[in-house]
């Protein structure tokens, strides 16, 4: 994908240069300056945290938990292994931002997992990259040699006493795997499947050790932090909704790609950036943080700015900042069926509600799109999703759920037509 606006994490980036990922060019434009500061000035790990903090960083996964905190939950005394694992499992359908990153600019992750590594007395990490983009993977492992050879990873590094090791681990392309302790599951061998939480990994991760557990992004932000400031940090976004972010724009524009942009940023000038509505249509909806945030029609996303409080405002999730964009001519029950047939598909199975639930949603929203649906199909869709959320292990039930609610607030009356016509034509296409 190509990334057309940069920001905090892709800073000074030239990608006409091929080399641009390596460590040389890394270092030009100002990498590994932020470890050499906490090396140098003997930066302890409360004002780490306390940097972090203040940038109002918020976890780029998804959850959007603020990064200073979940930090400071590590027990820095804890006498045995601790573990720092970076979630590159990038699977929510609309996001392709994490591949980016460790594609174009590696070190940029590999410095702020050391950063945090030091941050909370941890010696050893590892990356999870999904196990779709096996090229990804081999240019991480290249960049991490790259950062091994030049003594910024492993032993003694800088010179000094501190001491990280990073490894890269590669997935198999279970979307649950991006769950976070389905995720420690798989780095440990098993089946990759969710835990029951609490324990939270702070106390119980990988190999029953303390964990942290953060995205990509997040980590590729802390250098910038560390190097500038939190405050600068904050600053380029808005209170609560510190820094730029990487919304990954699909659908039906005319420049689909990577952006980086301030938080706070109004969607309608992301539109523009992105070269406006394909072939002139009109903006239909939006699904604004990945497959599982509730889809919002037009007229509410135009008064939206890309950030989270204002998308959670609006009723819906920034998430991981997958941008999907409908013009007039989509059919939204088509477009539930197959998000539907998405969630089913790769429930793990594990609990009753989703495992089954997310069966029953798909085939109703299925028959309904091929013009078979029942009258009693909206309130059984609902009654569904009911059963399902918040009555399973982990959050894949309620993904499920989301975009059926969003669907159901915003364009019931699509599904009604197709119902009442039993057609699978929506009402302004016939
Ligand atoms: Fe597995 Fe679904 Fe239960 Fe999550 S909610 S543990 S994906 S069955």
């Amino acid at each position: 994908m190509t990334v057309y606006a940069k920001g905090v994490v892709f800073e000074g980036v030239d990608f006409d240069n091929p080399n641009h990922w390596r460590l040389e060019e890394y270092v030009k434009r100002g990498g590994y300056a932020a470890l050499k500061k906490i090396l140098n000035e003997k930066i302890t790990q409360d004002e780490i945290i306390a940097e972090m903090k203040t940038s109002a960083l918020r976890g780029r996964g998804g959850a959007g938990f603020p990064t200073g905190l979940k930090w400071s939950f590590m027990p820095r005394n804890f006498p045995g292994q601790k573990y720092l694992v970076c979630n590159t499992d990038e699977g929510e359908p609309g996001t392709f931002k994490d591949l980016d990153i460790i594609v174009s600019n590696p070190h940029a992750l590999i410095e702020g997992m050391i950063i945090g590594g030091y941050a909370m007395g941890i010696t050893v990490g590892y990356n999870y990259i999904h196990g779709e983009v096996f090229e990804a993977y081999e240019r991480f492992e290249e960049a991490l040699e790259e950062a091994r050879a030049a003594g910024f990873l492993g032993d003694n590094i800088l010179g000094t006493d501190f001491c990280f090791q990073l490894h890269a681990h590669h997935g198999y392309g279970a979307y649950i795997c991006g769950e976070e302790t389905a995720l420690l599951e798989s780095l440990e061998g098993k089946k990759g499947q969710p835990r029951f939480k609490p324990p939270f990994p702070a106390s119980y991760g990988l190999y029953g050790k303390p964990t942290t557990i953060n995205n990509t992004e997040t980590f590729a932000s802390v250098p910038y932090i560390i190097r500038e400031g939190g405050q600068k940090f904050l600053e380029l976004g808005k209170p609560n909704n510190g820094g730029t972010k990487l919304f990954s724009v699909s659908g039906h524009v005319n420049r689909p790609g990577n952006y980086e942009i301030p938080l706070g940023t109004p969607f309608s000038e992301l539109l523009e950036m992105c070269g406006g509505m394909r072939g002139g249509k009109k903006l239909k909806a939006v699904i604004p943080g990945g497959s599982s945030a509730p889809v919002l029609p037009a007229d509410i996303m135009m008064q939206c700015t890309m950030d989270y409080d204002s998308i959670a405002k609006a009723g819906s999730m920034l998430g991981s900042g997958a941008v999907i964009v409908m013009d007039e001519t989509v059919c939204m029950v088509s477009a539930l069926e197959r998000l539907s047939y998405f969630y089913h598909e790769e429930s793990c199975g594990q609990c009753t509600p989703c495992r089954e639930g997310t069966g029953w949603l798909y085939r109703i929203v299925h028959r309904i799109a091929h013009g078979e649906g029942r009258p009693e199909d909206l309130d059984l869709l609902a009654s569904i999703g009911d059963n399902i959320a918040g009555r399973t292990i982990c959050a894949l039930g309620d993904a499920a759920v989301f975009p059926v609610r969003g669907m159901l607030k915003h364009f019931r009356s699509e599904f009604e037509y197709m119902i009442e016509h039993k057609t699978r034509q929506f009402a302004a296409l016939s």
